[in-house]
């Protein structure tokens, strides 16, 4: 059962240590929304902001979650979905659907953070192009050398 319906959202930088029941706490700095479990039990429940995790819609006003909020690791097992500041109850999941769910959730995860690994060969290619930027000071260190021997001469 869901205890709190209906979530404010509040703009923090930094999570509090106690959380506020029907408080969608949300960190842009650190990049997640905290909340104490919406089925009144009272635990925590962090939803990071990343390309595979939670995406979070802001209309000004109310704050959308996605996807559903499961809570398989908490002894509640609630599941629910928070849209436009509300809270609405999502059937409960069984095991196979939750490892299934954890299958997907890793390879996401292993695809996604895959990409950064290859860039290093394109980011050394940048950084060799940008090399002869670094010889511009050595140019102006010329300009000026060329310049102090003409009034030297
Ligand atoms: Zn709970």
């Amino acid at each position: 059962m869901i205890q709190h319906l209906q979530l404010t959202p509040r703009f923090v930088k930094g999570v509090p240590r106690e959380l506020e029941p029907g408080v969608l706490y949300v960190s842009m700095e650190y990049g997640t929304v905290v909340h104490s479990c919406c089925c009144g039990c009272g635990q925590e429940v962090v939803t990071p902001l990343t390309p595979t995790d939670w995406k979070l819609t802001f209309d000004g006003e109310s704050i959308s979650l996605h996807p559903s909020v499961g809570n398989w690791n908490l002894p509640c097992r609630s599941h629910y979905v928070i849209r436009n500041n509300g809270v609405i109850e999502a059937g409960s999941w069984d095991q196979a659907r939750i490892k299934a769910e954890q299958r997907r959730d890793k390879a996401a995860k292993a695809a996604f953070y895959a990409q950064p690994a290859e860039l290093p060969k394109p980011r050394a290619a940048i950084s060799t192009d940008t090399a002869p930027a670094t010889t511009k000071p050595g140019h102006a260190d010329k300009g000026l050398w060329a310049k102090l021997r003409r009034w030297f001469c």
